[in-house]
């Protein structure tokens, strides 16, 4: 048997050290990249680590006992989220969602999210905080998410059946436990609560049904997303992936749908509802239709390293100017820098050219730099 290749904590990502400006000009609460899209979505990934093993995320198989997940002294701080957090807010974001890795595990969440509740706009406004989980602690943590700030969550969810659900997850985990997370966080008022579904055609797409008539009739958006082909170790294949128009039609056959008006631009789901008036639904089709047009998304990792696009190779060592001599309008003006040197469209690239596209290069892992 050949013998396993684990890669090294530290080095597994290739990584460049910005270059602050000699001249800094301050941050204007807007900056546009190289195809005029603006800087507004930061999606911070609080920790590598997860109690699941979704096999389209973080496969058993790579993901075992022996996978060395990053030491804690890696990890950015609170205050090293919040301090770059706010740089970004300078830039113009507004809507910051913590992910990972499963970032309920992340100890002491809740003082993070309190940190980045105290942030405002320029214009003094609030922003729109929120969190994406696999809901395995929620029940227990949804009271102190709220009472810290946080608006609102999305759950992800991708079966209602227990021994399916069981399955994807691969860590035995039951779906009553998510069911009563929801429950939780609707009824401390993170809302409106959103539902995401991976489906993979053949693991779980005859639960497309059940789960819509499940959340159909409640506040709950239920949105399905398409398997994507992100990081390098899920064996991803086109005829897994189950295009949304697909899904329409077979939710159209049960429940009558139609498409409704985004609610802003650069937003990933397209939106439908209920012909009865019982409900919204999404879906997220990011092999079949790209969105990188107006992706306004930037992505922290675990430890400090912007990634500009979800299938990104390289990233960008924030840490390295955090933890350095270096002041707040110094680092805001290299993320200004980086933002407007951005070129990233892989999925447009890919609907052109196929899931080759980016071939060549190590993506990075989902867990890693967040969903
Ligand atoms: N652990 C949390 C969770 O599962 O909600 C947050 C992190 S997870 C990486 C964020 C989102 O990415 C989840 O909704 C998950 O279903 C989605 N995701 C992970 N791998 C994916 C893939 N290959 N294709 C599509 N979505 C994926
Ligand atoms: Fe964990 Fe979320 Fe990835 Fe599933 S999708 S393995 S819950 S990080
Ligand atoms: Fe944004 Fe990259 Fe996804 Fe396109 S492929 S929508 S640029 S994250």
């Amino acid at each position: 048997m050949a013998d396993k290749v684990i890669p090294l904590a530290d080095h597994r990502y290739a990584s460049t050290v910005p270059v602050v400006p000699a001249i800094i000009m301050p941050a204007g609460g807007h900056v546009a990249d190289t195809l005029g899209r603006p800087l507004r979505d930061l999606r911070i990934s609080v920790t590598d680590r997860c109690n699941f093993r979704c096999s389209y995320c973080m496969p058993k198989e790579v993901f075992d006992k022996q996978y060395q997940f990053l030491p804690h002294s890696s990890l950015l701080s609170f205050e090293e989220i919040t301090r770059v957090a706010r740089l970004f807010v300078a830039h113009g974001v507004h809507k910051i969602r913590l992910t990972g890795g499963e970032p309920l595990l992340r100890k002491n969440i809740e003082v993070l999210v309190e940190m980045l509740s105290a942030l405002r706009t320029p214009s003094g406004e609030p922003l729109d905080l929120t969190l994406t989980t696999n809901a395995s602690v929620l029940a227990k943590k949804a009271q102190a998410l709220k009472d810290a700030g946080l608006q609102r969550i999305t759950v992800s969810l991708d079966a209602l059946d227990d021994a399916i659900f069981r399955r994807m997850n691969d860590a035995d985990f039951p779906v009553a436990e998510v069911l009563d997370g929801i429950a939780a966080a609707e009824r401390v008022g993170l809302g409106p609560i959103k539902v995401n579904m991976v489906i993979k055609r053949g693991t779980n797409d005859d639960e497309i049904i059940p789960l819509a008539r499940h959340f159909k009739g409640s506040p709950i958006i239920l949105r399905f997303i398409e398997y994507m082909d992100v990081g390098a170790t899920n064996g991803w294949r086109m005829d897994e992936v189950l295009p949304s128009a697909q899904v329409i039609a077979r939710l159209n056959e049960v429940f009558p749908v139609e498409a409704i008006e985004p609610n802003c631009l650069g937003e990933t789901a397209e939106r439908w509802r209920y012909r009865d008036g019982s409900g919204e639904i999404g879906v997220i089709s990011s092999v079949t239709q790209a969105f990188c047009h107006d992706c306004n998304r930037a992505r922290l990792s675990t430890e400090g390293k912007l990634y500009l696009c979800l299938f990104a190779s390289q990233g960008h060592d924030l840490r390295a100017l955090l933890r350095g001599s270096y002041s707040d309008e110094q680092i805001a003006a290299a993320i200004g820098l980086i933002w407007q040197g951005r070129a990233d469209r892989y999925s447009e690239l890919r609907g052109a050219f196929g899931a080759e596209a980016g071939s060549g290069q190590r993506r990075v892992e989902m867990h890693y730099i967040g969903g």
